[in-house]
C-alpha cells in the first residue's frame, strides 16, 4: 500500500527524548499513529511545548496525530533524588513525606498520607516492582523500610503499595488541573489510571461533559479490581489499556499474560479498542536492538488481537526512539500476516447473533467474509460516528478498512482501531455521489488502483440511516 498504513496501531509516549518537532515527524513517518503525554512528568510549559510540536508535526505530515493526555491518578512517586544510589537486601530505606531532596539517608514522596496509610509489614514496591521493601516502623512523617529486593533508587520512580488501602481519591486535584489543561490544549483522549470499575469511568466522563466537552476516555487496567469489572469497564470506556507496568506489580507477574489475553478477547467481543502497554521493547531504551523475548512479546500481543501497542520510556526518554518505533512496526507487520489466517478461522466460527444489533453484527461479518473470499483490495466505509468501521475491524482480516468521515474528530477516534484508516470527505448527502467521490479519493490517496476489487459499505440513505445496510462491490 503506497500510503502509510499500520494495521496494529502504535502509540508513542513523547518526552524529553522525542519532544522536538523533527523527532515527532520521524516517529510518525516510522510508524507512530498516536502520541501520548504522561501528565505525571514535566511542567505545564514543557507539556504545552510538546502539544504544539505535535500539532506542527501533523501539519507537516498531512495527517492527524491524536494526543492522549494520560492522567496519572493516585500514582505515588519518589521525589527528586540528588544522585541515584544502590540499596541492597537487609539494608534500611526511609521514605519521608517532607519536601526534601532525597539522599541515601532519606528519600521523599509528595504523598502526605503515606505514613498514615501504611502499617508495619506492608510491602512497598519501587520502579515497577524492581525494588521491594517492607515497612518495619513509621513516624508522623516517615516510613522506615527494610530492603527485601535491592536495586538502584532514582528520582521520580513509581511507588506501589499493593497491600495498602490508599486514602487518596481516584481523580486527584492534579488530575482536575490536567483535565483542564487537556481540554484547553486540545487533548483527543484522556487515559484514566488505576480505574477500579465502570463507575469510575462514568465519573470522569461526567466531569468532562460538565465542562461541555466530549473527549473519549481510555480505561487503564492496572488493578485487580479493574480486571474483575472488565465487562462494565469495556461498556463505559472508549478504549481499554492493559497497563502492564502497574498491573504486574498489583498482581503477580505470572498472572499478567493470561489477563492480557482475557482482556483482549473481551474487548474484541465488546467492540472496544484495546491497547497493550509497557515494557514492550524496554531494552531499546538503551540498546538499538530488542531482546528476542521482547520481539516475541510484541508479536504475541498482535496474535492475541490487540488493536494497538504502546511505547513508554522507549520513546520518551530512551536513546533510540525512532529505531524503536520502526522495529515495533516491523514486528507487527510480520506477525499480522500469520495472524490473518487465525482470524479468518475466527470469522467463520463465531456467530454473534445474540449480542448487540443482530443485523449490523451479521452484516459486518458478511462484508468481512466476502472481502476475504474475493481478496478485496479495500473495504470503503462511509460512516458518521465510526461505529461501522469499528465493527468491521473486529475480525482482523487483511483487507484494509478505509473509513470516510466528515469530521477530523472521528478520524482521531478511529486511530487506535486495528486495520482502519480514517479519511475526510465533505458533503455526505447524496449516496451515489458520495460513493463516487470516496472511490476517487481512495484512488488518489493510493489505497486502491485500477483493476482492484473494492467493497463499499454504508447505511443508506446517508443522512438518515445510522445503521449499515448496504454493501456494493466494484471493479475499479
Ligand atoms: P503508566 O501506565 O506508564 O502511566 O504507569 C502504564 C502502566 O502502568 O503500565
Ligand atoms: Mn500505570
Amino acid at each position: 500500500m503506497p500510503v502509510q498504513f499500520n494495521r496494529t496501531k502504535i502509540i508513542c509516549t513523547i518526552g524529553p527524548a522525542s519532544a522536538e518537532t523533527e523527532t515527532i515527524i520521524r516517529l510518525a513517518r516510522n510508524g507512530m499513529n498516536i502520541a501520548r503525554i504522561n501528565m505525571s512528568h514535566g511542567s505545564d510549559e514543557s507539556k504545552l511545548a510538546i502539544v504544539e510540536n505535535i500539532r506542527k508535526a501533523e501539519k507537516m505530515i498531512g495527517y492527524p496525530i491524536p494526543i492522549i493526555a494520560d492522567l496519572c491518578g493516585p500514582k505515588l512517586r519518589l521525589g527528586e533524588i540528588k544522585e541515584p544510589f544502590e540499596i541492597s537486601e537487609g539494608e534500611e530505606l526511609i521514605i519521608t513525606s517532607e519536601n526534601i531532596t532525597g539522599t541515601r539517608e532519606r528519600v521523599s514522596t509528595s504523598y502526605k498520607n503515606l505514613p498514615s496509610d501504611v502499617k508495619r509489614g506492608d510491602p512497598v514496591l519501587i520502579n515497577d516492582g524492581l525494588i521491594k521493601l517492607e515497612v518495619i516502623d513509621k513516624t508522623d512523617t516517615d516510613i522506615i523500610c527494610k530492603v527485601i529486593d535491592g536495586g538502584l533508587v532514582q528520582s521520580r520512580k513509581g511507588i506501589n503499595l499493593p497491600g495498602t488501602k490508599l486514602s487518596i481519591p481516584l481523580i486527584t486535584e492534579k488530575d482536575k488541573k490536567d483535565i483542564d489543561f487537556g481540554i484547553k490544549n486540545g487533548a483527543d483522549f484522556f487515559a484514566m489510571s488505576f480505574v477500579t470499575s465502570g463507575a469510575d469511568i462514568r465519573e470522569l466522563k461526567s466531569i468532562i461533559t460538565g465542562k461541555a466537552q466530549d473527549i473519549p476516555v481510555i480505561a487503564k487496567i492496572e488493578r485487580p479490581a479493574a480486571v474483575n469489572d472488565i465487562d462494565s469497564i469495556c461498556g463505559e470506556s472508549d478504549a481499554v489499556m492493559i497497563a502492564r507496568g502497574d498491573l504486574g506489580v498489583e498482581v503477580l507477574p505470572e498472572e499478567v499474560p493470561m489477563i492480557q489475553k482475557m482482556i483482549i478477547s473481551k474487548c474484541i467481543e465488546k467492540n472496544t479498542p484495546v491497547i497493550t502497554a509497557t515494557q514492550m521493547l524496554e531494552s531499546m531504551i538503551s540498546s538499538p536492538r530488542p531482546t528476542r523475548a521482547e520481539a516475541s512479546d510484541v508479536a504475541n500481543a498482535v496474535l492475541d488481537g490487540t488493536d494497538a501497542v504502546m511505547l513508554s520510556g522507549e520513546t520518551s526518554v530512551g536513546s533510540y526512539p525512532v529505531e524503536t518505533v520502526s522495529m515495533m512496526k516491523r514486528i507487527c507487520g510480520k506477525t499480522e500476516k500469520k495472524g490473518f489466517y487465525i482470524n479468518r478461522m475466527r470469522l467463520r466460527r463465531n456467530k454473534d447473533e445474540n449480542s448487540g444489533d443482530f443485523l449490523v453484527n451479521n452484516m459486518t461479518r458478511a462484508v468481512c467474509s466476502f472481502a476475504v473470499d474475493i481478496d478485496a483490495a479495500a473495504i470503503i466505509v462511509i460512516t458518521k460516528t465510526g461505529k461501522t468501521a469499528r465493527m468491521l475491524s473486529r475480525f482482523r482480516i487483511n483487507t484494509p478498512v478505509i473509513a470516510f468521515v466528515e469530521k477530523e474528530k472521528i478520524i482521531k477516534y478511529l486511530t487506535p482501531v486495528w486495520g482502519v484508516k480514517g479519511e475526510l470527505i465533505d458533503n455526505m448527502s447524496d449516496t451515489d455521489s458520495t460513493l463516487k467521490r470516496a472511490k476517487e479519493l481512495a484512488l488518489k490517496l493510493g489505497y486502491i488502483k485500477t483493476g482492484d476489487h473494492v467493497i463499499f459499505v454504508a447505511g443508506i440513505p446517508l443522512l438518515e440511516s445510522n445503521k449499515v445496510n448496504m454493501m456494493k462491490v466494484e471493479v475499479v
